[in-house]
């Protein structure tokens, strides 16, 4: 374990059920922008309610406004970071190059998806409230239904996985990601993985790319 992650994939794609996988096997600190953000809607923060109705549309956050909230608490002399749904634009990948990383080795993890599977999958996804354990209705529901099997958190669906939200999170996805691609394909750091694969097998082929 010697770089810090990137993780770049449609929203659905798998990146926080495999960023659950690294952290817990390989003590990665973590960490997520869409978190941070619901954090502060949650809390009804300025901030919180500056971006409620952004996040409510699938619309992007402004790149100041993420980034300042990434900032904070940030230390990569601590450990080896994940960073999960960020940067979501060119922008982003730049600031967070000069900015956060500065030299600091890292690759960035590619989780290919063909965008029409991704409707299903999050319409039926459910999240712990309290820990973040992620679930599916179909596949992987909790033992009890709305109860987390982890913590005892409470199992919901994201307001912004419901179906008109998701549809225009995947139109944002789509318009941004091939230039972030090129941008770290051009810096010879980006891995492509096959996000269909199932858990275990993505995850082992993850850590095999990392020599893990
Ligand atoms: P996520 O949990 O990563 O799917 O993010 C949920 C929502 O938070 C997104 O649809 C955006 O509205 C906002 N968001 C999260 N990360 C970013 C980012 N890096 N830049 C802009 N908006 C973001």
């Amino acid at each position: 374990m010697s770089n810090h992650l990137i993780l770049l994939g449609a929203p659905g794609s798998g990146k926080g059920t495999q960023s659950k996988l690294l952290i817990e096997n390989h003590g990665y600190h973590h960490v997520s922008t869409g978190d941070l953000l619901r954090s502060e809607v949650a809390a009804q923060t300025p901030l919180g309610q500056e971006v409620d109705a952004v996040m409510k549309s699938g619309g992007l956050v402004s790149d100041e406004t993420v980034f300042a909230l990434l900032k904070k608490g940030l230390d990569l002399s601590a450990g080896y970071y994940i960073f999960d749904g960020f940067p979501r634009t060119l922008g982003q990948a730049q600031t967070l190059e000069k900015q956060i990383l500065d030299g600091h080795a890292h690759k960035a993890l590619y989780f290919a998806i063909d965008t029409k599977l991704l409707l299903k999958r999050l319409i039926a996804r459910r999240v712990c409230e309290n820990c973040k354990s992620i679930y599916h209705l179909d596949h992987k529901p909790p033992k009890k239904a709305g109860v987390c099997d982890e913590c005892g958190g409470q199992v919901a669906q994201r307001k912004d996985d419901q179906e008109d939200v998701v549809a225009q999170r995947i139109a944002v996805y789509e318009k941004e990601m091939g230039v972030l691609l090129d941008f770290y394909r051009a810096q010879n750091t980006l891995l492509e993985f096959d996000a269909t694969a199932p858990v275990e097998e993505l995850y082992q082929e993850i850590k095999t790319s990392l020599e893990m």
